[in-house]
């Protein structure tokens, strides 16, 4: 596990003066990771870290051969157009990048004339998904999720009695896998209404959003060779957001006997910036399990995962309807969670995952499921904030919404603040509902 180093000391300042607004989410102490270009460029994709309002051109900043040894070969690892090489390096070369680039682009960094020739502006930016998924998995870590869509689907059986005991997963689709500004069709698909004899083909009536983090994998392991707890966080690179679009109606009707298909494979968005592990290791928090409930089997339990496996991440949904756009009114907030809320820890994941030998590799993507907290206005999909479309949840502009509308922007943030720290955030994932096909 990341410890504190000289990286998160809170009273770090940059010359990048906008990363020294309380408000940023990139400030010095958090240097997330994307791939990106120029917005009206045809040139390549290329990594770059966020601080303040800018983006550092990892590329650029290669070229001016500013670092040594282990350091220098992970930037220019990062030149190239997807994170996966960066990925596949591990802890050690991660961390000797970020405190080189800690020590840049601090207020006293001796290079700062030079670094500041590699600086683009976020907004002047395009991104891209940052690595090549070769695999997405996607867990179901919530309780209060899984209780909440299990009772609306099984009234008499809501939590599945191996809920309890096995981080629930299920293999997704990487190809539909999109990065922030994503925009996709409404889903067409067998849906069969409660009334009707036989099923019929057409556009979901029921889209949603799903409110998760989600894991880049770095070093991958061995077919045949499990992860162990304690080694597990060595294999995870950092967190983002991830918003995982679900059509209910489709899910409803054919995810029985083997799980969600064609309703979670249109469309799923990621946020452009990566946080490190590293960068949260001031956001660790105890990871609690009942004591009336069962407790992990011994491959799932360690003192450290008790003591600091979980992470304090605020997660936020916002909604904005094609009209609030017109009107130039601003998204509303529609549900507000947290990541401590999770049943099974990230290191949990990556240990299940691997324990009957699966290989994960450099770049492979785990979705953390949709993260609901205890509290009903905590819950991170809309089939929970409307009791599955029974409840309208009314909009600021009075317009109601069960389920997505055409037209419809959800926007995602997430962000960690602790007493003693400096604030770091994840910036934001962006996508929107098109019409059907
Ligand atoms: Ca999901």
């Amino acid at each position: 596990m990341p410890k504190l180093n000289e990286t998160h000391d809170p009273s770090l300042q940059s010359w990048v003066i906008s990363a020294n607004d309380p408000e940023s989410d990139f400030p010095i102490q958090n240097l997330p990771f994307a791939v990106f270009r120029h917005l009206d460029g045809n040139e390549a994709f290329r990594g770059g870290v966020a601080i303040g309002e800018q983006i550092l051109d990892l590329a650029a900043l290669h070229r001016l051969g500013p670092f040594e040894g282990t350091a220098a070969r992970a930037l220019e690892a990062c030149t190239k157009t997807t994170l996966n090489q960066f990925m596949s390096m591990g802890p050690t070369a991660w961390s000797a990048l970020r405190l080189n680039l800690s020590r840049a682009l601090r207020s006293d960094g001796p290079l700062s004339d030079r670094i500041a020739t590699c600086l683009v502006p976020q907004k002047e930016a395009g991104f891209a998904v940052p690595a090549h998924i070769g695999d997405y998995t996607d867990f179901y870590t919530s309780i209060h999720h899984a209780t909440n869509v299990g009772r609306l689907f099984r009234p008499d059986n809501p939590l599945m009695p191996n809920y309890q005991w096995v981080p629930i997963g299920y293999h997704g689709r990487s190809s539909s896998i999109g990065i922030s500004g994503q925009s996709f069709r409404r889903p067409n698909g067998q849906t069969r209404a409660p009334d009707a004899a036989e099923p019929s083909l057409g556009p979901s009536k029921r889209v949603d959003y799903e409110l998760e983090l989600g894991m880049f994998i770095g070093p991958g392991n061995e077919l045949g060779t499990p992860v162990s707890l304690e080694e597990a966080e060595e294999h995870l690179f950092g967190l983002c957001l991830f918003n995982d679009w679900s059509a209910r109606d489709i899910q409803a009707w054919e995810y029985q006997p083997l799980g969600p298909f064609l309703s979670k494979s249109f469309a799923s968005t990621l946020s452009p910036w990566i946080v490190t592990m590293e960068a949260l290791a001031p956001f660790r928090t105890e990871w609690h399990r009942p004591a009336d409930h069962p407790q992990p089997l011994p491959y799932l339990e360690s003192e450290a995962n008790r003591n600091g496996g979980a992470f304090d991440i605020h997660l936020e949904t916002l909604l904005q309807s094609e009209r609030m756009r017109g009107e130039q009114a601003p998204p509303v907030r529609v549900s507000l969670s947290n990541f401590r809320h999770s049943y099974w820890t990230v290191a949990q994941m990556v240990a299940h995952h691997t324990v009957n030998g699966c290989n994960l590799r450099p770049g492979d993507l785990f979705g953390s499921g949709t993260q609901s907290g205890p509290n009903p206005d905590e819950a991170g999909a809309l089939i929970e904030l409307t009791q599955g479309g029974k409840q309208p949840l009314t909009l600021a502009n009075g317009e109601t919404r069960t389920f997505l509308e055409d037209g419809d922007s959800v926007i995602m943030r997430g962000w960690c603040e602790r007493t003693g720290a400096r604030r770091i955030g994840f910036g934001e994932v962006v996508g929107t509902i098109l019409p059907a096909r």
